[in-house]
């Protein structure tokens, strides 16, 4: 991949996206944690319909550590699979308050050990409230990466490791935010809007629409 192309293609999509940031709603590293959690097979739009609600009544690792079961799964109910991020949820609290003081660790090593938790979920918090820079790879960023032949493997922690090869350490969290934002609104799963994408010229992706 030659490195001016990766610079003129984040520089175009920088430009076209300023405001690129996290769509999830949190105030701390607790909220963003669960949002992340939630946000699995669910739009962030969804989830922070639910967080609004449910940041209200949790707001420590304590309070998701002691909640019930069948409660907590009301609660998140309509962000899908709400069993099992029930399940995980209050075990990550549990573990948090046992483990780490009540505290969201700072490092990747720690927070994946954390129920329900995997490097994407990781390097978000890392990236956006750690300061530390890191490739948070999401069903967004993966389908960018691919079609701009960025990355080729099929796994997510694989298109993190050719990210990471090609795009300089402190440019990952940015670098994610806005691939993330151009999938959301213009590099879309089906039907991507190629009549109004600034990095046509640049894209050989057989998804490629004309006429969009
Ligand atoms: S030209 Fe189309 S397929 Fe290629 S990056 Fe742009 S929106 Fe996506």
């Amino acid at each position: 991949m030659p490195e001016e192309r990766v610079k003129k293609l984040l520089s175009l999509l920088e430009k076209a996206y300023p405001d690129a940031a996290l769509v999830l709603q949190y105030k701390n590293p607790l909220e963003l944690l669960f949002a992340t959690i939630l946000a699995a097979q669910c739009t962030d739009e969804r989830v922070n319909k639910v967080t609004e609600v449910l940041f209200k009544k949790y707001k420590s690792a304590k309070d998701y550590a002691t909640a019930g079961q069948d409660v907590f799964e009301q609660e998140i109910h309509s962000t899908g699979f709400y069993k099992n991020k029930a399940r995980n949820i209050i075990a990550c609290g549990k573990e948090l308050v046992e483990r780490f003081g009540g505290r969201v660790p700072d490092t990747m090593e720690d927070l994946v050990t954390l129920p329900g938790v995997g490097r994407k979920t990781a390097s978000v918090l890392m990236g956006n409230v750690f300061g530390k820079p890191a490739m948070a790879v999401d069903t967004h960023v993966f389908r960018v990466s691919h079609r701009l032949e960025l990355a080729k493997a099929n796994d997510p922690d694989k298109v993190e490791q050719e990210l990471c090869k090609i795009i300089p350490r402190e440019k990952w969290t940015r670098s994610c935010l806005v691939l993330g934002t151009h999938g959301r609104h213009t590099c879309v799963a089906r039907k991507p809007h190629c009549n109004v994408c600034v990095v046509e010229k640049l894209c050989n992706s057989p998804d490629k629409i004309f006429p969009a």
